[in-house]
C-alpha cells in the first residue's frame, strides 16, 4: 500500500518539544520518505527538519507547505525513528535536536544573512559622502554577496549593526536571507570508461590511440590512475569523449580515515572459558533481545570474544556495533578488528574530520559496512539490521554525554538492542554497580572470564601507607623509598614501569605563602594549575590560561608556593631520580595533537620508553606485555569528591591501572600509595574483586537511597548573574514544591532536594545551582518533569538562567 504523504509530521532541530505538521505539495509527495530532510517555514525563518512520518491532521488552519526535499536518500533507516523518539521522551529533549545530535555534523542547513552592494553603493565606495569604514566595507563586498562574519574577517574588526543599517538606509547595501546547504558533500573522483561500440580509430593520433587502448583494456579507470599510465592522458580524454570513444563521469569515493596498514590475523583457538562465554552469547543472536554482562579480569581475552561474537553475527547476516569509551582506545580496538575483518569496518568518533565522519556514516547507510566501531556517539550508527551491540569497558563515565542531550550510550545500547531484537554484551573488568545490580535483578545475564589468558597470576598489589612517610622531606615524601627501589629493580631487569597519577599539570594548588591566598581562575570557583612546560597557569574547567606570575595578586609578595601534585611534576621528579631512564608522559596535555597518542603507545610497545607517567589515559584497556611494575602515586585523589559514586570510580580506576601490570609472561607488581589503606574501595581494588566491592557499596547506596535503588533527575540551573540565577533556581524549586503538594500521586513518590548551590559554584563565568529529584521509579519522575514544563510553565531557556535536565546524572558537581 502506498503511504499518503499529503501531510507529514516533521521534527525540527530547535529547542521545542513535539513535532509539527506540514502540507506536502502534490509534485513532492512521491519523493517523501521517512529519514529525509525537508525545508520548512518555521516562524519567520526556514529550517531543515526531519520527516517522521505521515500526519492526518488536515484540519489545522493555516497549515504551511514543505518548500523542498533536501535528500535524495534517507539519512537514516526508518527503523531508527522509534529509537530517536525513545531518547527524546526519556531524556526530555526535543526529538529534532536528538536527531541532529545523532547525524554527522556538516549536513544541516542553516539560514543566514548576506549583504550585497547596490549600484549606488559601488559609487559610494569611492565617494567622499561615505566615511572610511563605509568605504572599506563596500570595497570588501565588491560584487560578491558576503556574510557579516566574512566581512568582519577581512576587515579585522567588528561592524556595528547601526553602521550596516545606515548604509542600507542610504541605499548602498541590500540584505538577503539565504539558505545554504551543509558543507559536506560526497567526495567524487573522475573516472573514464571505454564505450563498447567502437567507432573507427583511424582518425586518431598515435597518442590518443595509445590512451584509448589503456582505457579499453581497463574497461574503466580513474583519471588519476590513467595519468600514471600515460602522463599526458588528461589532455586527451576530453577529445576522446567528444568523439564518442569514452565516457567521463564522477564516482563517489570515501575518504580513508585509516593511517597505516594492518597485517591480517587469524583467530586463535579460544580457551575453554572463552568458548563458554562465546557460545552463551552466540546462542542468542538472532533469537530476540538478550543482555549479557561479561565480567572478565583485565587481560582475560574479552576483546577476542568480542571479535568472534561479531564474526558470528555477520555470518548470520546481521550487523554489529562496537562501542569503546574514548578515542584513545579506539585505535587499539580498531587495529585488532581491522586485522581480523579488513576494510569493511566503519569507524565513528570525534577525531575524524567532518567529511570523514559523513563518509563513514553513508557507508553504513549504504550497507557497505556491517561493523562499526566508535565512541559514545556511534550508538546512533544508522544500521537497520543489528544483531549484536558490544559495549567495552561499560563502567566508563565517558559513555555519558555531559552537554546538550545528556544521554548515556551504555544505557542506550540496551534500549537499541531491545528495539532491534538484538543481543547486547556489556564488558568490563570492573562492572558498574548498576550493571551488577541488573544481573542481581535478572535483567542481565552474567558471563565470566575469571583468569588471564595464559593463567598468569593476577598482579601482586602492595599498599604503601603514605601517613608513614609524612615526616620525610623532598621527593621521597611523594615517591616513597620502597617505590624508588622497585622502579630501580625493574629498570635493571630491562622491564617497563608505569606511574599513575590522576591529575595533569605540574602543581594543582599554587598558593601565596605570605597571605595564604590561592591562585584562582577568573571565570571559575577553583584554583588554577601550573603547567611548567608552557610556563602558564591553566584552568582545568574552562581552559582559561594566564602567564605564570611570580607575585601574588592579592598581597604582592613574591612567595608563591607550587603545592599540589600533577603528572608533570612526577615526570620531573622521575627524571631527576633516574637520569638515564627514558621517561615519557601521557595525559591530555601531551596527546592533544593528532598522532601524538599513537606515537607514545608505539614507543611503549617498541620499548623506547622505560618509564611512562600518566593520568587515567594509561589505565584504559591497553595491552603492554613488558610492563611489570605499576606505581600508583596517590590513590586517594578521587575518593573525597562530593559525589555518591566517588568510591565506585576510585575502585574502578585503581583496579584498571593495576591490571596493566604483568600482562606478558613476567609476573607483575603494583605498588599503591595511599592515605586510606583500609578503605574498602582500595582493599577491593587490590584483588580486582568487584564482587566484594559491590557487596559493601550496595549497602551504602541502600541506606542513603541512591541509584540503583533510586532513580534521579538533576536540574542544573546556571546563569551569568549570581542573584538572578539564585532567584530562578528558587522559582523552579518553588514550582517543584507546589506541584508535589498539588498532586497526591507525586506526594508519595517524588522527593525534591534543593535548590542548593552546586559544589562547583561557578564554571566559565556561569553561576550554578542544582535541584535533585528522586523516586523509586522513572515513570513518576518523567511525569513530574513534564508537568513542571507544560503545566507549570517552568522555562528551560529563561532570560536569567538556563535549566538543563539531566536524567540519570553522573556528574553531580
Ligand atoms: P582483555 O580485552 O580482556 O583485556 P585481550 O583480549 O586484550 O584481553 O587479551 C589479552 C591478550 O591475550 C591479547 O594479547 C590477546 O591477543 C591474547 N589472547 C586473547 N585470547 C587468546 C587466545 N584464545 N589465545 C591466545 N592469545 C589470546
Ligand atoms: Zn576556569
Amino acid at each position: 500500500m502506498h503511504t499518503d504523504y499529503s501531510y507529514i509530521s516533521v521534527a525540527v532541530p530547535l529547542p521545542v518539544f513535539g513535532t509539527y505538521t506540514y502540507a506536502v505539495p502534490e509534485p513532492l509527495q512521491p519523493l517523501i520518505e521517512k529519514g529525509k530532510r525537508v525545508l520548512v517555514p518555521f516562524g519567520n525563518r526556514k529550517v531543515s527538519g526531519y520527516v517522521m512520518g505521515p500526519a492526518d491532521s488536515s484540519e489545522i488552519p493555516g497549515i504551511k507547505p514543505v518548500e523542498d526535499i533536501l535528500d535524495a536518500k534517507p539519512l537514516f533507516p526508518e527503523e531508527m525513528l522509534p529509537f530517536f523518539q525513545w531518547i527524546a521522551e526519556y531524556y526530555v529533549h526535543p526529538v529534532g535536536e536528538v536527531i541532529s545530535e545523532a547525524l554527522p555534523g556538516g549536513i544541516n542547513l542553516g539560514e543566514y544573512l548576506t549583504l550585497t552592494r547596490t549600484e549606488a553603493g559601488q559609487k559610494a565606495a569611492t565617494a567622499d559622502s561615505a566615511d572610511d569604514t563605509d568605504r572599506e566595507v563596500l570595497n570588501i563586498i565588491g560584487n560578491q554577496s558576503l556574510r557579516i562574519k566574512e566581512i568582519e574577517n577581512h576587515l579585522g574588526r567588528n561592524v556595528s549593526q547601526a553602521a550596516l543599517q545606515r548604509m542600507e538606509n542610504q541605499g548602498w547595501l541590500k540584505r538577503r536571507r539565504e539558505i545554504r546547504g551543509g558543507r559536506t558533500r560526497p567526495k567524487t573522483e573522475r573516472y573514464v570508461a571505454a564505450k563498447t561500440d567502437r567507432p573507427d580509430t583511424a582518425s586518431l593520433s598515435e597518442a590518443k590511440k595509445e590512451i584509448l587502448e589503456s582505457i579499453q583494456s581497463a574497461g574503466k579507470i580513474s583519471a588519476q590512475s590513467l595519468n600514471q599510465l600515460a602522463p599526458n592522458a588528461s589532455r586527451h580524454i576530453k577529445a576522446l569523449q567528444d568523439k564518442g570513444f569514452v565516457q567521463i563521469y564522477e564516482k563517489p569515493v570515501y575518504r580513508d580515515p585509516f593511517g597505516d596498514t594492518v597485517t591480517p590475523d587469524t583467530p586463535p583457538a579460544l580457551t575453554l572459558d572463552q568458548q563458554h562465554v562465546l557460545s552463551d552469547v552466540c546462542r542468542e543472536i538472532g533469537n530476540g533481545f538478550a543482555a549479557f554482562l561479561l565480567a572478565g579480569v583485565t587481560g582475560s581475552g574479552k576483546t577476542e570474544v568480542y571479535m568472534q561474537a561479531a564474526a558470528n553475527a555477520l555470518n548470520l547476516g546481521f550487523s554489529a556495533l562496537i562501542l569503546v569509551p574514548e578515542i584513545a582506545l579506539i585505535s587499539e580496538i580498531e587495529r585488532r578488528f581491522r586485522a581480523r575483518f579488513g576494510e569493511c569496518i566503519a569507524v565513528l568518533h570525534s577525531g575524524l574530520s567532518t567529511g570523514e565522519r559523513y563518509d563513514q556514516w553513508m557507508r553504513i547507510v549504504n550497507r557497505e559496512s556491517p561493523i562499526a566501531i566508535g565512541a559514545r556517539s556511534a550508538i546512533f550508527a544508522p544500521f537497520s539490521d543489528l544483531g549484536l551491540i558490544i559495549v567495552d569497558e561499560e563502567h566508563d563515565a565517558s559513555y555519558k554525554q555531559e552537554s546538550r542531550c545528556r544521554y548515556n550510550a551504555r544505557d542506550l545500547a540496551v534500549v537499541r538492542a531491545k528495539q532491534s531484537n538484538a543481543v547486547v554484551l556489556l564488558g568490563s573488568a570492573t562492572p558498574s554497580i548498576q550493571s551488577i545490580y541488573n544481573v542481581a535483578s535478572r535483567k542481565f545475564r552474567e558471563v565470566n572470564l575469571k583468569h588471564r589468558i595464559y593463567r598468569q597470576p593476577p598482579p601482586d598489589i602492595q599498599l604503601i601507607d603514605l601517613r608513614e612517610h609524612q615526616g620525610t622531606r623532598g621527593i621521597r615524601r611523594i615517591i616513597t623509598t620502597p617505590m624508588i627501589t622497585a622502579i630501580k629493580d625493574t629498570l635493571a631487569r630491562e622491564e617497563q614501569v608505569l606511574l599513575f597519577l590522576n591529575r595533569r599539570g605540574f602543581a594543582s594548588f599554587p598558593v601565596c605563602a605570605a597571605c595564604g591566598e590561592a591562585v584562582k581562575c577568573k571565570n571559575c570557583d577553583i584554583t588554577l594549575t601550573l603547567h611548567k612546560g608552557i610556563n602558564a597557569y591553566k584552568c582545568h574547567l574552562c581552559g582559561y590560561t594566564r602567564a605564570s606570575v611570580a607575585k601574588c595578586d592579592i598581597c604582592g609578595a613574591s612567595s608563591i608556593k607550587q603545592l599540589g601534585l600533577g603528572t608533570e611534576k612526577i615526570e620531573e621528579m622521575v627524571k631527576n631520580l633516574f637520569p638515564d631512564a627514558r621517561v615519557a608522559r601521557m595525559d591530555r596535555d601531551t596527546t592533544k595533537r593528532k598522532g601524538t597518542l599513537v606515537k607514545i603507545l608505539k614507543d611503549l610497545r617498541d620499548r623506547n620508553i622505560d618509564i611512562l607517567v600518566g593520568t587515567q589515559m594509561v589505565a584504559k584497556g591497553h595491552d603492554f606485555p613488558n610492563i611489570t611494575l605499576v606505581g600508583i602515586i596517590c590513590a586517594d585523589l578521587s575518593l573525597n569528591f562530593p559525589d555518591f559514586r566517588a568510591g565506585e570510580t576510585t575502585f574502578q580506576i585503581l583496579a584498571q591501572v593495576a591490571g596493566r601490570a604483568g600482562r606478558g609472561t613476567q609476573p607483575g607488581t603494583v605498588l599503591l600509595q595511599t592515605y586510606n589503606p583500609d578503605h574498602f574501595s582500595i582493599t577491593a581494588a587490590r584483588h580486582q574483586d568487584f564482587i566484594s566491592f559491590y557487596k559493601e557499596e550496595i549497602k551504602f547506596r541502600k541506606i542513603f537511597n541512591y541509584p540503583p535503588y533510586a532513580r534521579m533527575i538533576q536540574l542544573k540551573i546556571s546563569g551569568k548573574n549570581l542573584d538572578q540565577t539564585k532567584k530562578h533556581a528558587a522559582a523552579v524549586g518553588e514550582a517543584c514544591q507546589k506541584l508535589k503538594q498539588a498532586a497526591p500521586a507525586f506526594q508519595n513518590t517524588i522527593q525534591v532536594f534543593g535548590p542548593i548551590e552546586a559544589p562547583l559554584s561557578r564554571v566559565a563565568n556561569r553561576y550554578r545551582w542544582q535541584i535533585l529529584l528522586k523516586s523509586t521509579y522513572t515513570k513518576p519522575l518523567h511525569e513530574f518533569i513534564r508537568a513542571l514544563i507544560f503545566e507549570y510553565g517552568v522555562s528551560l531557556n529563561h532570560k536569567d538562567a538556563r535549566v538543563a535536565i539531566d536524567v540519570d546524572p553522573m556528574l553531580m558537581m
